[in-house]
Parts: structure tokens; C-alpha cells; sequence
């Protein structure tokens, strides 16, 4: 097996430094900046990548649409053109409602390139939480496919007066004035575009949350991040010339997007996009067929295989495998090891958020793994806990202290705001500090391990508890499919823990499991953290990118309004 990028992580974090990453950048020819699209297409498809497979679309049948770097270099010029006939200007915003088709990466790309603002919806998205996002984003095109079109935005229309252009991919002939045909203006559009003059402080995709914790925000990013895509490529993502790569996030979240698109074009190698939704057989198949050396997916995506019966590496030749990665949720230390005897490799967990752009903490290939942690900063981050002390944070020293998780705003793919909430964004920021909102701990040889969001933590007789801590204590027994844990007020010791548990099939809920799992979790925890209270429940309430919803939990607890739902999973 090929030596890993990142050998040794101590010494290249000392070393390492965003400026020399900048000036290493290809970056537009005639030194008129740093973009996005172009690092990504653009200057591989004028280098000996150019018939390289850049992205395999699995359709839903099982074809395939294929692009080499050369044929993504003109399609996105073409779009590029295409906004350029319609008259959209620099920096307004281009939004998608598309499954994982080619439009979707063609718009995204073309966008970056003419320098629109690029935000990607998820597909499954009703009429009122598109609403909310186009007119939130003051979006000016939207790319679409005619059902959606007629089903999800017609009616919402009138309500959007500056969305001026709808384009179709489907559609032959243009639906009329304002729903143009894809094909059309594609038909128009030259092939040669010049990517104008890019600041890397140019912004370039907008990116809603997953909201999780409320009404989702809508984080701005600029060129500039594209470093850290690179950057976390190599580093985590281990690239290298030749890797097959398959991201199974939807790009309607910025895993889909930062992972799902642009790192493994920025760093040369061939990205698989699935269609189709999860759908544990046919994703080991693809894993086997199309022979992925690095897959990164998401904890609900694991929980969901390791429940079944099947070891995959005995079934499907997994061979090619080097990595297999998760973010977007805590990864129990069961999921680590699982990984080991299902793939043969372990699955390692990394960090970030929609506001980071990219991976900020992460276990390495070259690392020792400790499973149930989130690893180390990625070389270029600094990453620390501390309380928040008025406009400042008193940084924890102490080993296993727990405390706010907060990263040094000084890198490149920081968010720049969040879209009409400057008040909002202002307080994610205490002196050079940006303030995650997660809670974690440090241990003695610099691993983090996740506490919990600040907004979950529960107070229970005068201690701090985080939900992952007693969901993953109960995740380790064996009747345990999925846990959440949230705090239920109770005046003698402030809140009270209690669990949601999903049982695994055949498993019964009844009052001896509830006393058994109490009692487990007693013997593992202590009596001062383990729950008091346990329901089972068929499912767990998440969103549509698969995170567990405890604020939802709670709400319909003590019967209180549930929120924005817009994001909740059918
Ligand atoms: P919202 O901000 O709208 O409430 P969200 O925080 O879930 O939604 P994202 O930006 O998609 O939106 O998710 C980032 C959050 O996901 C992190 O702040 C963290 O709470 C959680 N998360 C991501 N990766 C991990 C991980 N490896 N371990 C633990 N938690 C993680
Ligand atoms: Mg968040």
C-alpha cells in the first residue's frame, strides 16, 4: 500500500502554513487570483489529467454519465455562458433543486466559474422550505428539473419577485417566458469562457445548516476555501494520482458539496456520485464494482449497516479499500472497530460544520486511531476548549477538561457571514476565537473527543452531562440499535437523563429491557449519568441529513412547539 500524504503529523503541523499553501495554488493564469472551478477543472484539463475520469454518475438504472476533466472544462464554460447571455452579474446567487444528476455539478462548477454564488437545495425539499432558502438567498436562477418545476415552484412564484431566470434540464423547448430549456441554452453557450479576475475573498457558494439546533443558517463561503478542500484532501481524504473516491453526501449539504465535489477535483482524482438514496446492497456493490479506494459517508449511514447480519468485505471483493471515513454526527468507538472486521479498514471520524467548509479535526490514516474520538486539528487549524469569559475564552490547559470547542478564526475556508444575520454571526466570534457551539473534551495526548452541542448538554444533580457520552454506553449493548439522550426538567437535581432507545430487530421493548438497560448503563456510567427514564421507539426523529434531533425529542416531551421542521426526514 502506497505511504500515506500525511506521514508524519506532528512535524507537519509545526510546519505548516496557509501562505505557502496559497502561493503553491496553480491560480489563474496572469496572476488574476484564486478560483474555485478553475483549480478544480480548469488547469487539470490543460495538463495530462485531461482524459482522466473526473466524475462517474451512477444513474438510478445503473448506467453511467461519464465526464474527463476535459469535457467538465467545457460544459462549465458553457453554463458560465449561459449566465452570461441571460445578463446575471458577478456575485449574484445561482440556486439548484436537483437530484444527483450532471446538471447539478455542471451548474455548481459553471457558477464558480463566472463567478455567481452557487447554493445547492436538497431535493426533497418541499414548496415552503425552498420558499424560505430562495428567499432568504435572493436567488436570481434556479436550475430544476419540469416536475419539480410544476410541483414545488410554480405556486410559490409570485412570492419570489427577484428569481428572474428558471432553467429546465428536461425540457426540450423552453415551458415560456421565464422556464427556459437547459439544452437550449446550453446549445447557445460557446464553449470558450475566461474565468474573470477572482479575489480570494470573492464569495462562492451559500450553504444552509442542517438544522439541527433550529432554523437552518445560511453560512457564505468564499473562493479562498478552496485551500482547504485541497488541502484536507490530501491531509485526510489520503488522495492520491489515480484514487477512485465516492462521497455519498448530497450536495445539498456542504459535505456533498466541499467532499462531493470539489476536494476530489481540486486534488485530480475520480469522484463517484451515487443517484440513487441509501441502499445497503447496491452501495457494497458500487464499492466493489467501481473498485473506491477512499469512501466517506455519514454515522446514520453505518449504524444502518451495522445492523444488519452481513460482513461486506466476505460478500464483496473491498480489496481497493484504503479509507473509509464519516462525518456529520458522532461516531461511536462500536462503528471504529465495526469498521475494521466489515471493511477491513477502520472508519475513521473527522469534524467540522457547514461554517468551517471543511475538515477541521480528524483521525489520520497514519494515526494511531482511539475510537470514540474525533482525532487532531488538521495541520493549518488551531483547535482548542475553554469557557466563554465576556468577549473573550479562557482556554482550558487541564487535560479531560471539558469546555467550548473553538478553532482559531485564522483559516481559510472560516464562513465570511451568515446571509442577512451580521448580529448572528458577530457572536460566533470571541477575539481571534470562533465559537463552534459544540462542547469537547481534550486528552493528554491531544485527541478531541466530542461532548455534545452546548444546546444538548444536560445539567443533572450538579453534573454535565453530554447525550453522546450515555448513548454511546448504550449503544454497547447488544439489543441497542440507536440511542438519544436528552434532559427532562425535574426540580430536585434540575434535569433528569433520559433515553430514547431503538431496539434491534426481534428485540422486546418491555419493562425487564428497560430495567436491564438502566442497569447496564449504571454499571458503566455510574448512577449520576446513566438515564433515569428509557422509551423505545420505532424510530428516532432526524434530519435530512440523517442527525438525530434531540431539541424535536425534548419539544414533544414537555409538549412545547416543535420548531422548524423544514428539515426533519420523512
Ligand atoms: P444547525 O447549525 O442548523 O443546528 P447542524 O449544526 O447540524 O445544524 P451542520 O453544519 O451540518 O449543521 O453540522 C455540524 C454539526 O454536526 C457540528 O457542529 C456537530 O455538532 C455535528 N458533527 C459533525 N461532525 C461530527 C463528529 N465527527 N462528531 C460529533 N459531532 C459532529
Ligand atoms: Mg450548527
Amino acid at each position: 500500500m502506497k505511504e500515506a500524504n500525511l506521514s508524519d503529523y506532528e512535524k507537519v503541523y509545526k510546519d505548516f502554513d496557509w501562505e505557502v499553501l496559497q502561493s503553491n495554488m496553480t491560480g489563474l493564469p496572469e496572476g488574476k487570483g484564486l478560483n474555485i472551478a478553475f483549480e478544480a477543472i480548469d488547469r487539470h484539463a490543460e495538463s495530462e489529467l485531461k482524459d482522466t475520469l473526473a466524475i462517474r454518475i451512477v444513474r438510478k438504472n445503473l448506467s453511467y454519465d461519464d465526464f474527463t476533466y476535459g469535457q467538465l472544462k467545457t460544459l462549465t464554460s458553457q453554463f458560465a455562458n449561459v449566465l452570461k447571455d441571460l445578463g446575471i452579474v458577478e456575485g449574484e446567487r445561482v440556486f439548484s433543486l436537483l437530484g444527483r444528476v450532471p446538471e447539478l455539478y455542471i451548474a455548481a462548477l459553471g457558477t464558480l466559474k463566472f463567478k455567481g454564488v452557487f447554493c445547492p437545495l436538497f431535493s426533497v425539499f418541499g414548496p415552503e422550505p425552498i420558499f424560505q432558502r430562495l428567499s432568504k438567498g435572493d436567488a436570481v436562477v434556479l436550475i430544476t428539473n419540469t416536475q419539480f418545476y410544476l410541483k414545488k415552484i410554480k405556486g410559490i412564484l409570485e412570492k419570489l419577485p427577484s428569481l428572474k431566470h428558471i432553467i429546465i434540464i428536461d425540457a426540450e423547448e423552453d415551458l415560456d417566458a421565464q422556464a427556459l430549456s437547459f439544452r437550449r441554452l446550453m446549445e447557445k453557450g460557446s464553449e470558450k469562457f475566461s474565468i474573470p479576475p477572482t479575489d480570494p475573498e470573492d464569495p462562492a457558494l451559500l450553504h444552509f445548516t442542517s438544522g439541527t439546533t433550529g432554523m437552518p443558517k445560511g453560512a457564505i463561503h468564499v473562493h479562498q476555501a478552496v485551500l482547504t478542500h485541497f488541502i484536507t484532501g490530501k491531509y485526510v481524504l489520503d488522495f492520491q494520482k489515480g484514487d477512485v473516491f465516492w462521497c455519498t453526501a448530497d450536495p445539498g449539504w456542504v459535505t456533498g458539496t466541499s467532499y462531493g465535489i470539489i476536494a476530489p477535483l481540486v486534488n485530480g482524482v475520480t469522484s463517484i456520485v451515487d443517484e440513487e438514496e441509501f441502499d445497503a446492497m447496491r452501495w457494497y456493490s458500487i464499492l466493489e464494482k467501481e473498485k473506491v479506494n477512499i469512501w466517506y459517508t455519514a454515522p446514520t449511514a453505518i449504524r444502518r449497516l451495522m445492523r444488519m447480519e452481513l460482513v461486506p468485505k466476505e460478500k464483496f471483493d473491498l480489496s481497493h479499500l484504503r479509507l473509509v471515513l464519516s462525518v456529520g454526527e458522532p461516531l461511536h468507538a462500536e462503528a471504529v472497530t465495526w469498521g475494521e472486521n466489515a471493511f477491513g479498514v477502520p472508519v475513521l471520524d473527522n469534524w467540522w460544520q457547514t461554517e468551517t467548509g471543511g475538515i477541521m479535526i480528524a483521525n489520520y490514516r497514519s494515526m494511531k486511531v482511539k475510537p470514540g474520538s474525533m482525532g487532531k486539528p488538521l495541520p493549518g487549524v488551531i483547535a482548542a476548549v475553554g469557557d466563554v469569559e465576556g468577549e473573550n475564552i479562557q482556554i482550558h490547559r487541564q487535560p479531560e477538561t471539558q469546555g467550548h470547542l473553538v478553532l482559531k478564526k485564522s483559516f481559510p475556508s472560516i464562513f465570511r457571514g451568515y446571509l442577512h444575520e451580521e448580529e448572528r454571526y458577530k457572536k460566533c466570534f470571541k477575539g481571534d476565537w470562533y465559537l463552534s457551539g459544540d462542547l469537547a473534551k481534550i486528552d493528554k495526548d491531544g485527541y478531541f473527543w466530542f461532548v455534545g452541542r452546548a444546546d444538548d448538554i444536560i445539567k443533572t444533580s450538579g453534573h454535565m452531562v453530554g447525550p453522546f457520552e450515555v448513548e454511546s454506553s448504550l449503544m454497547k449493548h447488544p439489543a441497542v440499535a440507536e440511542a438519544a439522550v436528552i434532559g427532562k426538567p425535574e426540580p430536585s437535581i434540575g434535569e433528569l437523563v433520559k433515553a430514547f432507545v431503538v431496539l434491534k430487530a426481534g428485540q422486546l421493548a418491555n419493562e425487564d429491557m428497560e430495567l436491564e438497560l438502566i442497569g447496564f448503563a449504571r454499571k458503566s456510567m455510574g448512577p449520576a449519568v446513566a438515564p433515569k427514564e428509557i422509551q423505545f421507539v420505532e424510530s428516532l426523529p432526524k434530519t435530512k441529513s440523517g442527525k438525530i434531533l434531540r431539541r424535536l425529542l425534548k419539544a414533544r416531551e414537555l409538549g412545547l412547539p416543535e420548531g422548524d421542521l423544514s428539515t426533519l426526514e420523512n
